[in-house]
Protein backbone atom coordinates (compact mmCIF):
# COMPACT_ATOMS: atom_id res chain seq x y z
CA UNK A 1 0.00 0.00 0.00
CA UNK A 2 1.28 3.52 -0.75
CA UNK A 3 -0.52 5.61 1.42
CA UNK A 4 1.70 9.12 0.33
CA UNK A 5 1.32 8.33 -3.49
CA UNK A 6 -2.51 8.61 -3.03
CA UNK A 7 -1.98 11.78 -0.57
CA UNK A 8 -1.92 14.08 -3.28
CA UNK A 9 -5.03 14.33 -4.17
CA UNK A 10 -5.72 16.35 -0.64
CA UNK A 11 -4.11 19.04 1.30
CA UNK A 12 -4.78 18.61 4.70
CA UNK A 13 -2.29 17.97 7.47
CA UNK A 14 -3.12 14.34 7.31
CA UNK A 15 -0.99 13.53 4.21
CA UNK A 16 2.16 14.02 6.53
CA UNK A 17 0.75 11.77 8.35
CA UNK A 18 -0.10 9.26 5.71
CA UNK A 19 3.70 9.65 4.21
CA UNK A 20 4.94 8.72 8.01
CA UNK A 21 2.49 5.54 7.90
CA UNK A 22 3.56 4.63 4.77
CA UNK A 23 7.22 4.86 5.82
CA UNK A 24 6.20 2.66 8.47
CA UNK A 25 4.67 0.43 6.58
CA UNK A 26 7.30 -0.14 4.02
CA UNK A 27 10.67 -0.18 7.23
CA UNK A 28 9.08 -1.25 10.08
CA UNK A 29 9.23 -5.00 9.43
CA UNK A 30 13.23 -4.60 8.08
CA UNK A 31 14.07 -2.41 11.42
CA UNK A 32 12.56 -5.39 13.78
CA UNK A 33 13.68 -8.63 11.92
CA UNK A 34 16.82 -9.36 13.58
CA UNK A 35 15.20 -9.35 16.98
CA UNK A 36 12.53 -8.93 18.28
CA UNK A 37 13.83 -6.86 21.18
CA UNK A 38 13.40 -3.95 18.76
CA UNK A 39 10.56 -3.01 19.51
CA UNK A 40 12.58 0.30 21.62
CA UNK A 41 14.40 1.23 18.26
CA UNK A 42 11.55 0.78 16.28
CA UNK A 43 9.72 3.23 18.44
CA UNK A 44 12.81 5.69 18.72
CA UNK A 45 12.88 6.15 14.73
CA UNK A 46 8.75 7.06 15.22
CA UNK A 47 9.08 9.20 17.73
CA UNK A 48 12.02 10.72 15.88
CA UNK A 49 10.43 11.22 13.23
CA UNK A 50 6.50 12.12 14.87
CA UNK A 51 8.64 14.78 16.59
CA UNK A 52 10.48 16.37 13.87
CA UNK A 53 6.99 16.35 11.71
CA UNK A 54 5.88 18.86 15.09
CA UNK A 55 9.03 20.70 14.83
CA UNK A 56 8.19 21.46 10.96
CA UNK A 57 4.55 21.69 11.38
CA UNK A 58 5.45 24.39 14.15
CA UNK A 59 7.98 25.91 11.30
CA UNK A 60 5.10 25.86 8.92
CA UNK A 61 2.96 27.62 11.04
CA UNK A 62 4.79 30.37 11.65
CA UNK A 63 5.53 30.79 8.33
CA UNK A 64 1.66 30.53 7.43
CA UNK A 65 0.77 33.08 10.27
CA UNK A 66 3.03 35.35 8.39
CA UNK A 67 1.66 34.67 5.23
CA UNK A 68 -1.77 34.57 6.41
CA UNK A 69 -4.15 34.78 9.62
CA UNK A 70 -7.16 32.86 7.66
CA UNK A 71 -5.34 29.86 7.65
CA UNK A 72 -3.83 29.54 10.41
CA UNK A 73 -7.40 29.70 11.99
CA UNK A 74 -7.87 26.01 10.23
CA UNK A 75 -4.74 24.68 11.81
CA UNK A 76 -6.24 25.58 15.78
CA UNK A 77 -9.18 23.11 14.43
CA UNK A 78 -7.27 20.22 14.23
CA UNK A 79 -8.87 16.95 13.12
CA UNK A 80 -6.61 14.57 15.14
CA UNK A 81 -5.95 12.19 12.59
CA UNK A 82 -4.07 10.07 14.42
CA UNK A 83 -2.62 9.87 18.36
CA UNK A 84 0.85 8.22 18.97
CA UNK A 85 1.01 7.41 23.04
CA UNK A 86 -2.03 9.68 23.43
CA UNK A 87 -0.77 12.51 21.51
CA UNK A 88 -2.48 13.71 18.39
CA UNK A 89 0.79 13.61 16.01
CA UNK A 90 -0.42 16.49 14.06
CA UNK A 91 -1.07 19.49 17.18
CA UNK A 92 0.19 17.63 19.69
CA UNK A 93 -3.29 17.48 21.92
CA UNK A 94 -4.39 14.99 24.39
CA UNK A 95 -6.44 11.89 23.07
CA UNK A 96 -10.35 12.01 24.26
CA UNK A 97 -11.07 9.16 25.82
CA UNK A 98 -13.85 8.59 24.06
CA UNK A 99 -12.84 5.50 22.44
CA UNK A 100 -13.00 6.46 18.69
CA UNK A 101 -9.80 5.66 17.95
CA UNK A 102 -8.81 2.53 16.53
CA UNK A 103 -5.16 0.58 17.29
CA UNK A 104 -2.98 -0.09 14.43
CA UNK A 105 -0.35 -1.68 16.80
CA UNK A 106 1.35 -3.92 14.08
CA UNK A 107 2.22 -0.20 12.45
CA UNK A 108 3.47 0.70 15.55
CA UNK A 109 2.33 -0.31 19.31
CA UNK A 110 1.46 3.36 20.24
CA UNK A 111 -0.23 4.49 17.18
CA UNK A 112 -4.53 5.11 17.14
CA UNK A 113 -6.04 6.50 14.01
CA UNK A 114 -9.43 8.59 13.87
CA UNK A 115 -12.15 6.97 12.10
CA UNK A 116 -12.41 9.78 9.76
CA UNK A 117 -9.08 9.71 9.23
CA UNK A 118 -9.12 5.64 8.15
CA UNK A 119 -11.92 6.60 6.06
CA UNK A 120 -9.90 9.01 4.07
CA UNK A 121 -7.04 6.74 3.54
CA UNK A 122 -9.10 3.61 2.53
CA UNK A 123 -10.64 5.65 -0.17
CA UNK A 124 -7.18 7.14 -0.95
CA UNK A 125 -6.04 3.82 -0.79
CA UNK A 126 -8.91 2.00 -2.77
CA UNK A 127 -8.61 4.84 -5.99
CA UNK A 128 -3.84 4.31 -5.71
CA UNK A 129 -4.84 0.18 -5.70
CA UNK A 130 -6.88 0.35 -8.59
CA UNK A 131 -4.91 2.32 -10.63
CA UNK A 132 -2.55 -0.55 -10.15
CA UNK A 133 -5.25 -2.99 -10.74
CA UNK A 134 -4.51 -4.69 -7.30
CA UNK A 135 -6.62 -5.69 -4.90
CA UNK A 136 -6.07 -6.89 -1.12
CA UNK A 137 -5.40 -10.16 0.33
CA UNK A 138 -5.41 -11.27 3.42
CA UNK A 139 -3.61 -14.40 4.76
CA UNK A 140 -4.05 -16.41 7.88
CA UNK A 141 -1.10 -18.52 8.80
CA UNK A 142 -1.56 -21.80 10.75
CA UNK A 143 -3.79 -24.38 8.43
CA UNK A 144 -3.80 -22.09 5.42
CA UNK A 145 -0.31 -21.11 4.24
CA UNK A 146 1.42 -23.89 6.97
CA UNK A 147 1.47 -25.82 9.61
CA UNK A 148 3.20 -25.38 13.02
CA UNK A 149 4.36 -27.64 15.92
CA UNK A 150 6.17 -27.51 19.27
CA UNK A 151 9.40 -29.46 19.28
CA UNK A 152 8.08 -31.32 22.06
CA UNK A 153 4.98 -32.21 20.56
CA UNK A 154 6.36 -34.11 17.30
CA UNK A 155 5.86 -37.71 18.18
CA UNK A 156 8.80 -40.25 17.67
CA UNK A 157 8.19 -41.25 14.19
CA UNK A 158 8.26 -37.42 13.45
CA UNK A 159 11.91 -36.76 15.31
CA UNK A 160 13.81 -37.60 12.05
CA UNK A 161 12.06 -34.14 10.36
CA UNK A 162 14.10 -31.72 13.03
CA UNK A 163 17.45 -33.09 11.04
CA UNK A 164 15.45 -32.72 7.69
CA UNK A 165 14.99 -28.71 8.60
CA UNK A 166 18.34 -28.32 9.29
CA UNK A 167 19.51 -29.76 6.08
CA UNK A 168 16.67 -27.19 4.28
CA UNK A 169 18.36 -24.28 5.74
CA UNK A 170 21.83 -25.43 4.60
CA UNK A 171 20.80 -25.31 0.81
CA UNK A 172 19.24 -22.08 1.24
CA UNK A 173 18.10 -21.55 -1.81
CA UNK A 174 14.87 -20.49 -0.37
CA UNK A 175 13.45 -23.51 -2.14
CA UNK A 176 12.56 -25.44 1.43
CA UNK A 177 9.24 -26.20 3.31
CA UNK A 178 10.50 -27.46 6.61
CA UNK A 179 11.87 -24.83 8.88
CA UNK A 180 13.17 -24.86 12.80
CA UNK A 181 12.25 -21.73 14.48
CA UNK A 182 15.32 -22.01 17.35
CA UNK A 183 13.79 -19.15 18.99
CA UNK A 184 10.83 -20.14 19.67
CA UNK A 185 11.69 -24.11 19.63
CA UNK A 186 8.85 -24.28 16.69
CA UNK A 187 8.81 -26.86 13.85
CA UNK A 188 7.33 -24.98 10.66
CA UNK A 189 6.38 -27.42 7.32
CA UNK A 190 5.19 -24.56 4.67
CA UNK A 191 2.29 -26.02 2.49
CA UNK A 192 3.69 -27.12 -0.74
CA UNK A 193 3.54 -24.40 -3.71
CA UNK A 194 3.72 -21.21 -1.58
CA UNK A 195 6.72 -19.82 -2.58
CA UNK A 196 5.22 -19.91 -6.41
CA UNK A 197 1.85 -18.53 -4.64
CA UNK A 198 3.46 -15.55 -2.66
CA UNK A 199 4.86 -14.59 -5.66
CA UNK A 200 2.21 -14.67 -8.04
CA UNK A 201 -0.46 -13.18 -6.03
CA UNK A 202 1.93 -10.22 -4.77
CA UNK A 203 1.32 -9.46 -8.63
CA UNK A 204 -2.07 -8.88 -8.12
CA UNK A 205 -2.90 -7.94 -4.53
CA UNK A 206 -1.16 -6.45 -1.55
CA UNK A 207 -0.84 -8.74 0.85
CA UNK A 208 -1.42 -8.89 4.56
CA UNK A 209 -0.82 -11.65 6.87
CA UNK A 210 -3.67 -12.14 9.53
CA UNK A 211 -2.93 -14.34 12.44
CA UNK A 212 -4.51 -15.30 15.27
CA UNK A 213 -1.17 -16.29 16.99
CA UNK A 214 0.63 -14.28 19.15
CA UNK A 215 3.38 -11.37 17.39
CA UNK A 216 6.65 -12.77 18.46
CA UNK A 217 5.70 -16.43 16.28
CA UNK A 218 3.80 -14.15 13.22
CA UNK A 219 7.52 -12.40 12.77
CA UNK A 220 9.18 -15.56 12.62
CA UNK A 221 6.93 -17.13 10.36
CA UNK A 222 7.32 -14.19 8.34
CA UNK A 223 11.00 -14.10 8.24
CA UNK A 224 10.89 -17.81 7.00
CA UNK A 225 7.90 -17.47 4.05
CA UNK A 226 9.32 -13.51 3.40
CA UNK A 227 12.84 -13.62 4.15
CA UNK A 228 13.54 -10.21 2.07
CA UNK A 229 10.46 -8.50 3.40
CA UNK A 230 8.91 -7.88 -0.15
CA UNK A 231 5.56 -9.60 0.20
CA UNK A 232 3.87 -8.01 3.29
CA UNK A 233 6.60 -5.35 4.74
CA UNK A 234 5.16 -4.73 8.07
CA UNK A 235 1.52 -5.71 7.25
CA UNK A 236 1.32 -8.36 9.86
CA UNK A 237 -1.38 -8.42 11.99
CA UNK A 238 -1.11 -10.56 15.11
CA UNK A 239 -3.86 -11.73 18.11
CA UNK A 240 -2.44 -8.67 20.15
CA UNK A 241 -4.38 -6.17 17.23
CA UNK A 242 -7.79 -7.63 16.62
CA UNK A 243 -9.91 -5.01 18.19
CA UNK A 244 -12.96 -8.21 19.14
CA UNK A 245 -12.14 -10.91 21.14
CA UNK A 246 -11.89 -14.54 19.24
CA UNK A 247 -12.80 -12.23 15.60
CA UNK A 248 -10.63 -10.90 12.95
CA UNK A 249 -11.80 -8.19 11.72
CA UNK A 250 -10.86 -5.89 8.41
CA UNK A 251 -11.38 -2.67 10.89
CA UNK A 252 -7.07 -2.63 11.44
CA UNK A 253 -6.62 -3.29 7.48
CA UNK A 254 -6.01 0.13 5.49
CA UNK A 255 -8.70 -0.85 3.16
CA UNK A 256 -11.97 -0.83 1.62
CA UNK A 257 -13.95 -4.32 2.22
CA UNK A 258 -14.97 -4.07 -1.16
CA UNK A 259 -11.74 -4.87 -2.27
CA UNK A 260 -10.86 -7.35 0.00
CA UNK A 261 -10.19 -11.40 -0.48
CA UNK A 262 -9.57 -13.53 2.66
CA UNK A 263 -8.02 -16.93 2.86
CA UNK A 264 -8.69 -18.87 5.96
CA UNK A 265 -9.45 -22.20 7.28
CA UNK A 266 -11.43 -21.04 9.61
CA UNK A 267 -14.84 -19.30 8.76
CA UNK A 268 -15.84 -18.55 12.45
CA UNK A 269 -13.52 -16.01 13.09
CA UNK A 270 -14.49 -14.08 10.15
CA UNK A 271 -18.70 -13.97 10.97
CA UNK A 272 -18.53 -10.00 9.45
CA UNK A 273 -16.82 -10.79 6.26
CA UNK A 274 -18.16 -14.43 5.24
CA UNK A 275 -18.55 -12.96 1.71
CA UNK A 276 -15.07 -11.80 1.41
CA UNK A 277 -13.83 -15.24 2.88
CA UNK A 278 -12.41 -18.28 0.43
CA UNK A 279 -12.51 -21.42 3.14
CA UNK A 280 -9.31 -23.23 3.07
CA UNK A 281 -9.09 -27.34 3.86
CA UNK A 282 -6.82 -27.49 6.74
CA UNK A 283 -3.28 -27.86 6.24
CA UNK A 284 -2.24 -31.12 8.83
CA UNK A 285 1.17 -31.73 8.07
CA UNK A 286 1.94 -32.69 11.89
CA UNK A 287 0.17 -35.40 14.33
CA UNK A 288 -0.19 -32.93 16.58
CA UNK A 289 -2.12 -30.64 14.61
CA UNK A 290 -4.37 -33.67 13.68
CA UNK A 291 -4.62 -34.09 17.59
CA UNK A 292 -5.38 -30.28 18.27
CA UNK A 293 -8.44 -30.71 16.48
CA UNK A 294 -9.69 -34.17 17.11
CA UNK A 295 -9.34 -35.39 14.19
CA UNK A 296 -9.69 -39.64 13.58
CA UNK A 297 -7.15 -38.81 10.51
CA UNK A 298 -3.71 -39.40 10.50
CA UNK A 299 -1.71 -36.34 9.26
CA UNK A 300 0.29 -36.24 6.39
CA UNK A 301 4.02 -36.93 7.96
CA UNK A 302 2.49 -39.72 9.76
CA UNK A 303 0.83 -41.07 6.33
CA UNK A 304 4.68 -40.00 4.80
CA UNK A 305 3.08 -38.08 2.41
CA UNK A 306 1.98 -34.18 1.59
CA UNK A 307 0.01 -32.46 -1.02
CA UNK A 308 1.18 -32.26 -4.27
CA UNK A 309 2.47 -28.88 -5.93
CA UNK A 310 0.43 -28.74 -9.04
CA UNK A 311 -2.82 -29.31 -8.08
CA UNK A 312 -2.64 -28.91 -4.13
CA UNK A 313 -4.66 -26.55 -2.01
CA UNK A 314 -2.60 -23.46 -2.61
CA UNK A 315 -2.16 -23.72 -6.88
CA UNK A 316 -5.74 -24.08 -7.01
CA UNK A 317 -6.69 -21.36 -4.83
CA UNK A 318 -4.14 -18.93 -7.00
CA UNK A 319 -6.14 -20.06 -9.99
CA UNK A 320 -9.84 -18.50 -8.25
CA UNK A 321 -7.60 -15.60 -6.70
CA UNK A 322 -6.72 -14.72 -10.81
CA UNK A 323 -10.07 -15.32 -11.73
CA UNK A 324 -12.22 -13.07 -9.64
CA UNK A 325 -9.08 -10.47 -10.02
CA UNK A 326 -9.74 -10.80 -13.66
CA UNK A 327 -13.57 -10.51 -13.30
CA UNK A 328 -13.18 -7.57 -11.90
CA UNK A 329 -10.72 -5.84 -13.76
CA UNK A 330 -11.91 -6.88 -17.03
CA UNK A 331 -15.38 -5.43 -16.69
CA UNK A 332 -13.82 -2.20 -16.82
CA UNK A 333 -11.59 -2.25 -19.27
CA UNK A 334 -14.39 -3.92 -22.01
CA UNK A 335 -16.41 -0.86 -20.85
CA UNK A 336 -13.47 1.38 -21.79
CA UNK A 337 -12.54 -0.65 -24.74
CA UNK A 338 -15.86 -0.49 -25.89
CA UNK A 339 -16.33 3.62 -25.32
CA UNK A 340 -13.15 4.07 -26.54
CA UNK A 341 -13.81 2.99 -29.56
CA UNK A 342 -16.77 4.77 -30.47
CA UNK A 343 -15.46 8.05 -28.55
CA UNK A 344 -11.76 8.07 -29.04
CA UNK A 345 -11.56 12.17 -28.38
CA UNK A 346 -13.24 11.40 -25.10
CA UNK A 347 -10.69 9.35 -24.10
CA UNK A 348 -9.28 11.47 -20.71
CA UNK A 349 -12.76 11.76 -19.99
CA UNK A 350 -13.61 7.91 -20.20
CA UNK A 351 -10.56 6.48 -18.19
CA UNK A 352 -11.69 8.77 -15.04
CA UNK A 353 -15.04 7.19 -16.31
CA UNK A 354 -13.67 4.30 -15.62
CA UNK A 355 -12.01 4.75 -12.36
CA UNK A 356 -14.87 5.75 -10.97
CA UNK A 357 -16.50 2.59 -12.22
CA UNK A 358 -13.56 0.37 -10.34
CA UNK A 359 -14.26 2.50 -7.53
CA UNK A 360 -17.67 1.34 -7.39
CA UNK A 361 -16.85 -1.90 -8.12
CA UNK A 362 -17.33 -4.67 -5.06
CA UNK A 363 -15.24 -7.71 -5.08
CA UNK A 364 -17.40 -9.86 -3.22
CA UNK A 365 -20.23 -10.92 -5.99
CA UNK A 366 -17.55 -11.64 -8.47
CA UNK A 367 -16.07 -14.21 -5.57
CA UNK A 368 -19.67 -15.00 -5.31
CA UNK A 369 -20.05 -15.83 -8.98
CA UNK A 370 -17.11 -17.62 -9.71
CA UNK A 371 -18.28 -19.83 -6.73
CA UNK A 372 -21.81 -20.89 -8.39
CA UNK A 373 -19.89 -21.90 -11.33
CA UNK A 374 -18.66 -25.09 -8.96
CA UNK A 375 -21.53 -27.16 -9.07
CA UNK A 376 -23.65 -24.99 -11.41
CA UNK A 377 -26.24 -27.57 -13.65
CA UNK A 378 -26.24 -29.82 -10.57
CA UNK A 379 -30.11 -30.76 -9.16
CA UNK A 380 -29.57 -31.90 -5.61
CA UNK A 381 -31.71 -33.43 -3.02
CA UNK A 382 -30.55 -35.02 0.55
CA UNK A 383 -31.06 -37.82 2.32
CA UNK A 384 -30.13 -38.98 6.07
CA UNK A 385 -28.27 -35.67 6.28
CA UNK A 386 -30.84 -33.64 9.19
CA UNK A 387 -33.83 -34.28 10.52
CA UNK A 388 -37.01 -33.83 8.51
CA UNK A 389 -38.61 -31.31 11.26
CA UNK A 390 -35.90 -29.23 10.18
CA UNK A 391 -36.02 -26.06 7.83
CA UNK A 392 -34.63 -27.79 4.89
CA UNK A 393 -33.06 -24.47 3.37
CA UNK A 394 -31.06 -23.64 6.88
CA UNK A 395 -29.27 -27.09 6.62
CA UNK A 396 -25.55 -25.81 6.16
CA UNK A 397 -25.40 -28.94 3.53
CA UNK A 398 -28.08 -26.77 1.97
CA UNK A 399 -26.39 -23.43 1.79
CA UNK A 400 -23.24 -24.69 0.87
CA UNK A 401 -24.90 -26.44 -2.29
CA UNK A 402 -26.75 -23.42 -2.76
CA UNK A 403 -23.27 -20.90 -2.60
CA UNK A 404 -21.93 -23.48 -4.95
CA UNK A 405 -24.69 -22.84 -7.54
CA UNK A 406 -26.70 -26.51 -7.24
CA UNK A 407 -29.99 -26.54 -7.20
CA UNK A 408 -31.22 -27.56 -3.94
CA UNK A 409 -34.80 -29.52 -3.99
CA UNK A 410 -36.73 -31.37 -1.08
CA UNK A 411 -38.42 -33.85 -3.20
CA UNK A 412 -37.02 -37.07 -5.52
CA UNK A 413 -38.26 -36.54 -9.17
CA UNK A 414 -36.42 -37.28 -12.31
CA UNK A 415 -35.10 -33.97 -12.86
CA UNK A 416 -33.07 -35.07 -9.88
CA UNK A 417 -28.84 -34.91 -10.92
CA UNK A 418 -27.67 -36.02 -7.50
CA UNK A 419 -29.00 -37.53 -4.27
CA UNK A 420 -26.56 -36.73 -1.41
CA UNK A 421 -26.71 -39.00 1.40
CA UNK A 422 -25.70 -39.40 5.05
CA UNK A 423 -25.87 -43.33 5.20
CA UNK A 424 -27.44 -46.25 2.39
CA UNK A 425 -30.59 -47.66 2.14
CA UNK A 426 -32.89 -44.43 2.81
CA UNK A 427 -35.35 -44.39 0.38
CA UNK A 428 -34.01 -41.67 -1.72
CA UNK A 429 -30.42 -43.57 -2.24
CA UNK A 430 -32.65 -46.22 -3.68
CA UNK A 431 -34.22 -43.98 -5.87
CA UNK A 432 -31.07 -43.13 -6.99
CA UNK A 433 -29.74 -45.79 -7.87
CA UNK A 434 -32.94 -47.43 -9.34
CA UNK A 435 -33.47 -44.45 -12.40
CA UNK A 436 -29.34 -44.12 -12.67
CA UNK A 437 -28.77 -40.47 -10.37
CA UNK A 438 -25.48 -40.05 -8.61
CA UNK A 439 -25.56 -41.13 -5.12
CA UNK A 440 -22.83 -39.53 -3.09
CA UNK A 441 -21.83 -38.62 0.51
CA UNK A 442 -21.78 -35.38 1.84
CA UNK A 443 -17.98 -34.94 1.31
CA UNK A 444 -18.55 -34.58 -2.37
CA UNK A 445 -19.87 -31.05 -1.90
CA UNK A 446 -17.49 -30.36 0.42
CA UNK A 447 -14.57 -31.18 -1.82
CA UNK A 448 -16.13 -29.14 -4.37
CA UNK A 449 -16.04 -26.36 -1.65
CA UNK A 450 -12.83 -26.62 -1.29
CA UNK A 451 -10.91 -27.41 -4.62
CA UNK A 452 -13.39 -25.25 -6.53
CA UNK A 453 -14.48 -28.05 -8.84
CA UNK A 454 -17.18 -30.58 -9.30
CA UNK A 455 -15.14 -33.74 -8.77
CA UNK A 456 -15.41 -37.59 -9.87
CA UNK A 457 -18.55 -38.94 -8.21
CA UNK A 458 -17.83 -42.34 -8.04
CA UNK A 459 -14.83 -40.95 -5.54
CA UNK A 460 -17.56 -40.11 -3.00
CA UNK A 461 -19.56 -43.69 -2.45
CA UNK A 462 -22.01 -43.31 0.71
CA UNK A 463 -20.70 -45.53 3.25
CA UNK A 464 -21.84 -46.96 6.74
CA UNK A 465 -20.69 -44.33 9.26
CA UNK A 466 -18.81 -46.99 11.16
CA UNK A 467 -17.65 -48.65 7.75
CA UNK A 468 -14.58 -46.17 6.48
CA UNK A 469 -13.20 -45.97 3.50
CA UNK A 470 -10.48 -49.16 2.93
MG1 LIG B 1 -5.80 -20.92 10.67
ZN1 LIG C 1 -4.61 17.32 16.46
Amino acid sequence: MNLAESSFHSSSSSDDLAAILNDELETASSDSSPEFGTDEDEEGLLEQRVKRQRVDSAEESLQVIEDAPVVQQTKNACLHPGFFKGLCMVCGQMEEDDGSGVPFGYIHKDLKLGSSEIDRLRGADMKNLLRRKKLILVLDLDHTLLNSTRLVDLSAEEHHLIEQALTTAQAGDGSGTLFKLDRIHMLTKLRPFIHTFLKEASELFEMYIYTMGERAYALEVAKVIDPEGIYFHSKIISQSDCTQRHQKGLDVILGAESTVLILDDTEMVWQKHRENLILMERYHFFSSSCRQFNSPEKSLSQMNKDERESDGLLATTLGVLKRVHQAFFDEVGLFLKWTSFFFGFLNLFLLQLGETDAASRDVRPFLQRVRKEVLAGCKVVFSGLYPSSEVPSEQPIWRLCERLGAECCVNFDSSITHVIAGCPGTEKSRLALRHGKFLVSRRWADAANYLWRRLPEEDFPVILPNNPPS
